[in-house]
């Protein structure tokens, strides 16, 4: 089982977004893959895929392990999730030390966490738990000095950082490159997903992107992520009607 935690320093960089569609890929190429929200004062991975007047959720099952099985979701893709709930009152009499547990009876091969921004109590238990850390962040400044601390943090507790994701690029003039943000944070820009209206549109539609539109640009890049986090060298190639219209 590999255990990736999706983290970043930044709030609203897209860590939601690809923590759903990197499950949806791994689920595509035969993972058994569930997605866990540990967004705990605000989670929306539900969200992403149409979940969100869910009964039982994370919080549920970090007070009650029996309420496991209520509270996976199997999405028609095949991807299993674990949303939270949305009642305040939920957060009280929360144990973050039964998330061990949780992961190892879900009995998948990849479990995915979507974090928290930031270094507060939820991202750290994200941070903690994990093995393999992946980091998101946007080619501009302040996501990236954010990132950089969130990465000392990583490092000082010995994470595995798999490498960092650059997302919602080709938005603004002035990014920062992608050989500056290496530079900078000390690690391989994986894959650099672009800004694409059909992102939006899937998160407004509350259907992941990869099935919403398998050959858009941000769909193709998730592939690809999926893909270096699997240490293939195989990606995929934008067609070039696609490439057209994407310029930095
Ligand atoms: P986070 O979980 O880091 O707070 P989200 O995944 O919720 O970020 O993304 C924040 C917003 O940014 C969402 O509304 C989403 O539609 C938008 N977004 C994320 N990635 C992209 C992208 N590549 N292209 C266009 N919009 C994006
Ligand atoms: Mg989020």
């Amino acid at each position: 089982m590999r255990l990736i935690s999706i983290i970043s320093g930044k709030g609203g960089v897209g860590k939601t977004t690809i923590a759903a569609n990197l499950s949806v890929a791994l689920s595509q190429l035969g993972f058994k893959v569930t997605a866990v929200d540990l967004n705990l004062t605000t989670p929306n991975l539900g969200f992403q895929f149409g979940y969100y007047l869910n009964e039982v959720g994370l919080h549920d099952i970090l007070k009650n392990l029996d309420k496991l099985e209520k509270g996976i979701y199997i999405h028609p893709g095949g991807v299993r999730i674990i949303p939270g709930n949305l009642s305040i009152e939920s957060l009280s009499g929360i144990e973050l030390s039964n998330l061990d547990k949780i992961i190892y009876r879900l009995k998948s091969d990849f479990v995915i966490l979507d974090s928290a921004a930031g270094l507060g109590r939820e991202a750290l238990a994200s941070l903690n738990i994990a093995n393999d850390v992946l980091v998101i962040t946007n080619p501009e400044i302040t996501a990236l000095t954010d990132a950089l601390r969130l990465i000392k943090v990583a490092e000082n507790i010995n994470k595995n950082i798999v490498g960092v994701v650059l997302n919602r690029v080709g938005r603004s003039k002035n990014e920062i490159r992608k050989e500056e943000v290496e530079r900078f944070l000390g690690y391989k820009v994986l894959v650099e997903i672009p800004e694409d209206k059909w992102v939006v549109k899937s998160v407004e539609e509350k259907i992941p992107v990869l099935y919403l539109n398998p050959n858009c640009r941000a769909s193709i890049e998730i592939m690809n992520l999926a893909y270096a986090i699997l240490g293939t060298n195989y990606r995929i190639k934008p067609p070039f009607w696609n490439k057209i219209f994407f310029w930095r």
